[in-house]
């Protein structure tokens, strides 16, 4: 075999020759950190030096990196059945990942339908809400979202996006999207009255929302009990609950999904990110057996045509159904448990603190404001997302929001680290 790959050593320097990287503006940050190696929690970079995970890159590897119990299931699966249409054929690791994960989502959820990451989860948990309608002769084309939600980045997901900022360029194309504040607690009946108003006066298809953590909204959490009422109102009024559990899903909030502490049940709900343990790409989109049988006609037309060309790949499938098993079993649960209370008495201990605001904790996820003048530090998201690395601590501050989602399986030592380097944080800004 003729070995195509170009020699040399400096990836960093390589890294800017051909590669487009998401969410960056090159010009302002033109330098790429190249990582070796990941095992646990902990990342390792080309010159050896070693950070802590702190965000689960991004919420996937929450059971840690490299994790054996799954990476064996993978190899394993790879060389039985790597790849095959899902559309007339079916495979047992899609099977059995279909029957475990009804076993843990919430009350009501009856059918799974896979895609390949989040933005198109909740591409087609919206496309469900609309086409329900339309499969059912109701005149309904407008989305419901909490303003500053997050879910996603293709069109549909854009759209129901409040936080808009990068958007801009593609507004004329967005589907019709009303917003709704976010219930805190105190404006909940202010919130009920305009969703009432919105209703009166909109066709609305179906609610979109991130339950109980607004994950790039800066985890921004609201009350649980606000979002039941509003649940129940929008039920009433047949408007299709769509839950985005992409972030809360599988463990994060403390329970297996944030919808767990909410009365009111999604009709459908939107998973990727720790679906996989951050192994391989996937989605998946679930739903109650109402809305399954709104699409289940002898009209061809009526069905839901969208597919993925690695719709179900048996890799992905072996991964999340392994990840399930860890999920479920004592020795996560019980970690789960163990950071969620340490969350809490961390949060405890930095209210007290001087330039810290809003301590929060939900199981896993722990979040704070840095309460510092922006205008000393040029950039102070940079400056602290600096700080934190130079101390071996990976956090990806958003604005001047410090937060926290790290491995189920962090080590005491490890997260006693993370909160030092938090501490320190405090001292150096
Ligand atoms: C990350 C995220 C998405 C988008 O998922 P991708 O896999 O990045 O497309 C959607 N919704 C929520 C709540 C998310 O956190």
């Amino acid at each position: 075999m003729r070995d195509i790959r170009t020699v040399g050593e400096n990836l960093a320097d390589r890294d800017k020759k051909h590669l487009w990287h998401p969410l960056t503006q090159h010009k302002i940050s033109p330098h790429m950190l190249p990582i070796k190696s990941a095992k646990g929690s902990i990342l390792i970079d080309e010159e050896g030096k070693e950070y802590i995970d702190a965000i689960s890159s991004w919420y996937t590897a929450v059971y840690g990196h490299c994790n054996s119990y799954i990476t064996d299931r993978v190899a394993k699966q790879m060389q039985n059945l790597d790849q095959v249409v899902f559309s007339g054929f079916t495979h047992k690791p899609a099977i059995e990942l279909s029957e475990a994960l009804i076993k843990i989502l919430p009350e009501g959820q009856q059918k799974l339908f896979f895609n390949d990451n989040g933005s198109t989860a909740t591409e087609i948990g919206i496309k469900m809400a609309l086409q329900y309608h339309h499969n059912s002769g109701n005149d309904r084309q407008v989305m419901l979202a909490f303003e500053e939600g997050f879910h996603g980045d293709t069109f549909g997901a854009m759209s129901v996006s409040g936080l808009s900022v990068y958007n801009g360029a593609f507004e004329d194309h967005f589907t019709r999207v009303e917003r709704l504040p976010v219930p805190n607690g105190k404006n909940n009946d202010e919130v009920i009255s305009i969703l009432k108003d919105l209703i009166s006066k909109h066709n609305i298809a179906g609610f979109i929302y991130e339950p109980l953590v607004q994950g790039a909204a800066a985890m921004k959490f609201h009350d649980a009990g606000g979002l039941n009422e509003i649940l129940k109102v929008c039920r009433r009024n047949d408007i299709i609950l769509v839950a985005d559990e992409v972030m809360t899903g599988f463990g994060k909030t403390g329970k297996y999904f944030a919808s767990d502490y909410i009365e009111q049940k999604p009709d459908v709900i939107c998973m990727s990110k720790a679906l996989t343990a951050g192994l391989l790409p996937m989605g998946l989109t679930s739903c109650s057996q109402k809305i399954y049988d709104a699409f289940y006609s002898d009209d061809i037309a009526k069905g839901l045509f969208h597919g993925h060309t690695y719709t179900a790949n048996p890799l992905a499938c072996s991964a999340a159904l392994a990840a399930v098993e860890l999920l479920v079993s004592d020795e996560i649960q019980e970690n789960i448990h163990r950071i969620s209370n340490a969350n809490k008495e961390f949060a405890k201990k930095l209210s007290s603190k001087a330039k810290v605001k809003n301590a929060r904790s939900k199981g896993v996820i722990m979040a704070f404001e840095l309460d510092v003048k922006m205008e000393r530090y040029g950039n102070l998201r940079n400056e602290i997302f600096k700080f934190f690395m130079d101390n071996g601590v990976f956090l990806r501050p958003l604005g001047s929001t410090i937060y926290i989602v790290p491995p189920y399986t962090i080590s005491e030592a490890e997260l006693k680290k993370v909160y030092s380097v938090i501490e320190g944080s405090l001292l150096a800004f």
